[in-house]
């Protein structure tokens, strides 16, 4: 375990001013276009590519940080540059890690390779879970997967939405149930390989914010998939299942919600991509009221304004300090019996909604105009309190590891 110090090494202060130069020289100036153009990035992804920021390794490398501050480093420098643009460089992770938690090392290597492409022809990933009636509540998934034992292959049925890189992913991962009785212990992950019949993109969603990431619905009609594409493979599946009907049968355990009790480990990364927005927006709202003068003086001269820049910066620090500690405790194996991932991304994304609001007032009529960049982060701001759980299911997560209760 390393030793406590709130200072990074000089080893994670030359990664995260690489990570700073590229969000300032590269996806802070494109942030305005992608977001009026509501498409996906491409050329931006390309550079993150060649600079070796769009890959898995960089990734591994990041999380593999012995502090556990790689990865909310690298998503809050990024998040700074431009929400939407760092989602579309980041979002393909989410579905790496999907594999990489439940796959096999052969479907490790051969599907996470597929998913990044490569800096001559990049390709996104998809991880597609929410359904129109499964948001908060996963255990109602409706979405099939059933074996057809004759061919060894899984047939999929359903449809996914709000999925990020939807429909325009090379390699889709898409949770199904394969056993209706047991919530949503009887779920699984499948890969969708690139150009499987039977899978195609629904509406894409004109979004609020993050306008640069592509969210749209996933249909399935009877997409056919070989075996080997269930991630960890029948085996284990068969395994699991059997386990979960034992603790049925003995009516012991309730089926628990999956996502009210999982992500508590990922949790803190959407935390640290809401400091790198809230962050953005407080430095834009400090420049400017040292330079903006009204009544003869620098606006920061009064302490309606100074005193708010002082509670948002208060505020960051805080959320940051939460969502370094939640990561530190994830890569530690610590448990956490407070939901102290929760705790990190409720705060953080609460504050990050909350200072982008504030630095639009600072920045009085300008702040609501799209000639400065506040209007945007305050749009993109929303969207932390509502992916990745919204703030009302970490308050109901972290109210019931407390209490011990299954508060409703
Ligand atoms: C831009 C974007 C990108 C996304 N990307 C992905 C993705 O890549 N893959 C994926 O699978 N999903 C993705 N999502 C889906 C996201 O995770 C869901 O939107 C989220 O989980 C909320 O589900 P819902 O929208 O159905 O809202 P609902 O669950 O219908 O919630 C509506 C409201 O009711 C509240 N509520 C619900 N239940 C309770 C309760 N028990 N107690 C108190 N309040 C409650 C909620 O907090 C919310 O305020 C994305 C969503 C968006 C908007």
């Amino acid at each position: 375990m390393a030793e406590f110090t709130m200072e990074l090494n000089d080893e994670q202060k030359e990664v995260r001013d690489w990570l700073h130069g590229f969000a300032a020289d590269v996806i802070r100036p494109a942030a305005a276009e992608w977001d009026e153009r509501e498409e996906t990035p491409w050329p931006v992804i390309q550079e993150a590519a060649k600079v070796g920021i769009y890959s898995l390794d960089f990734y591994a490398q990041q999380y593999f940080d012995p502090t556990g501050l790689g990865i909310p480093m690298a998503m809050e420098e990024l998040f700074w540059g431009d929400a939407g643009i760092g989602l579309s460089i980041v979002g393909t992770g989410l579905a790496a890690v999907g594999v990489l938690a439940n796959g096999t090392e052969e479907q490790i290597g051969t599907w996470i390779p597929q998913m990044y492409g490569d800096a001559n022809d990049v390709k996104v990933a998809a991880f597609c879970s929410s359904e129109p009636d499964a948001g908060s509540d996963v255990a109602s998934m409706r979405t099939r997967a059933v074996y057809d034992e004759a061919k060894g292959e899984w047939v999929l049925n359903g449809t996914k939405t709000w999925a990020t890189n939807g429909g325009i992913a090379n390699v889709h991962v898409v949770v199904a149930v394969v056993d209706p009785e047991l919530g949503s212990k009887g779920h699984a992950s499948f890969i969708i390989p690139p150009n499987t019949l039977g899978l195609s993109q629904g509406q894409k969603f004109k979004k609020h914010g993050i306008r640069a990431s592509h969210t749209a619905e996933v249909v399935l009609e009877n997409v056919r998939v070989p075996g080997h594409c269930l991630l960890g493979g029948k085996e284990k599946l068969d395994q699991r299942l059997a386990r979960a009907r034992e603790r049925a049968k003995a009516g012991g355990e309730r089926v628990k919600n999956a996502a009210m009790a999982t992500f508590e480990a990922s949790r803190p990364a959407v935390g640290a991509m809401a400091v790198g927005t809230a962050r953005a927006a407080y430095e834009v709202a400090l420049d400017y009221a040292k330079t903006r003068e009204q009544f003869g003086r620098p606006i920061i001269d009064n302490q309606g304004v100074a005193f708010q820049l002082a509670d948002m910066r208060t505020s960051i620090d805080a959320a940051r300090l939460l969502v370094w500690r939640a990561s530190w405790m994830a890569i530690n194996g610590k448990p956490f019996t407070a939901a102290e991932g929760s705790m990190s991304k409720l705060f953080a994304s609460e504050t990050a909604k909350k200072v982008t609001a504030q630095a639009i007032q600072i920045l009085g009529g300008n702040g609501y105009t799209r000639e400065y960049p506040v209007e945007r982060m305050h749009r993109d701001a929303a969207i932390y309190t509502i992916f990745e759980g919204t703030s009302e299911i970490q308050r109901l997560v972290i109210a019931r590891t407390l209490s011990g209760m299954s508060i409703r």
